[in-house]
């Protein structure tokens, strides 16, 4: 952002402050940009949709398009119509409606009437050696993002309890070949008795053992050895893992979470503080995608320009 020559000094106090310039933030920044409010995106450049080897459910890129040059488009477009962008990591933000001050780790402080964050998830891989060399590439996170092109593959899926059991079965809807792989971590008891009969009558094997290697070429996983000596070949994994909102800053100035961590909002994207908003996946909609991202960022920017509550 900062190195990219094109960001102008901002002035020090506007009317939106975006924590995180991830699709959601970017989408945000390019609304008030059009509305001709001043808007400021503060970022750190380790977007979850950088992973994105590439998109396919995107509407408008039927060709595809990889995550990193989707962010590198949103902030051309945002830019364009004269949004600030720059790099930095928010430690706090103190004040209240109308009146925020948004402080830095790097000591730096920012001014701004509304607060939207737009912080995103952080994903952890499941435990098999070099899990994070696959993260993206043959070790999926999203099967309704790339489902499809799971279409007739073998599939190993990780994670434990029901969750797995329902990504497992959601996967079964595109191909045949879909084994759980608990990893040492649970076991198939664990799982409830209605979705284990689910698995039983799709023909879906739950092996609990382990994983000690993983059979590659390059980035694409081509199977696992399990400490038992069972091995099995796949196309890809999917990971049933829980991802962590990135919700930290917001909870420490007060902003209500559900009990996993996200951002409580309600329809227009508002948070329990005035003035503070919350889109994309730390919003914690259920439905972690670009589109719904965008959307939501669309929602919050179109309502914050409709109060018109303050002089400023
Ligand atoms: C492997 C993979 C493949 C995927 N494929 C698809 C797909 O094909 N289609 C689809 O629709 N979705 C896909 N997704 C989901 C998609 O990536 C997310 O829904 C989308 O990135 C959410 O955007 P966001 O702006 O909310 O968060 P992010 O893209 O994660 O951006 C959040 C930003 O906030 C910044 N941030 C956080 N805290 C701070 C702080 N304190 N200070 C400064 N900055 C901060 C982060 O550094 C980051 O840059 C995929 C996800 C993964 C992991």
């Amino acid at each position: 952002m900062g190195e990219s020559g094109m960001v102008r000094e901002h002035p020090g106090r506007c009317r939106c402050i975006i924590i995180g310039g991830g699709p959601a933030g970017l989408a945000a920044a390019l609304y008030f940009a059009r509305f001709n409010c001043e808007a400021l995106v503060i970022s750190l450049e380790d977007q979850r949709a950088r992973w994105i080897e590439r998109t396919w459910n995107v509407p408008g890129y039927s060709e595809g398009i990889r995550g990193d040059e989707l962010i590198a488009r949103c902030r051309e477009h945002a830019l364009k119509y004269g949004a600030t962008l720059i790099h930095g990591e928010v430690d706090e933000v103190t004040g209240r409606n109308n009146d925020f001050r948004v402080h830095l780790v790097d000591g730096r402080v920012f001014y701004g009437r509304h607060i939207v964050f737009a912080t995103g998830v952080r994903d952890t891989p499941p435990n098999f050696p070099n899990a994070y060399k696959y993260l993206g590439r043959g070790l999926r996170h999203c099967p309704v993002c790339d489902g499809y092109e799971a279409n007739g593959k073998r599939l190993a899926v990780f994670g434990t309890g029901d969750r797995v059991a329902r990504r497992a079965l959601f996967l079964s809807t595109f191909t045949d070949h879909v084994t759980i792989l608990l990893n040492g971590e649970g076991s198939f008891h664990e799982i409830d008795p209605s979705l284990r009969e689910s698995l039983e009558n799709r023909g879906i094997p739950c092996l609990e053992p382990p994983v000690v290697s993983v059979m590659d070429e390059g980035t694409e996983i081509r199977g696992f050895l399990l400490q038992d000596g069972t091995r099995i070949e796949v196309d890809r994994a999917y990971s049933a893992q829980e991802i962590h909102p990135r919700s930290e800053v917001a909870a420490k100035m007060g902003v209500a979470l559900d009990e996993r961590g996200f951002i409580q909002v309600d329809a227009h994207c508002a948070t329990n503080i005035e003035g503070v908003y919350a889109v994309g996946d730390v919003a914690g909609t259920g439905y972690a995608q670009i589109i719904i991202a965008m959307g939501q960022a669309a929602i919050a920017a179109i309502h914050i320009h409709g109060r018109f509550d303050a002089p400023g």
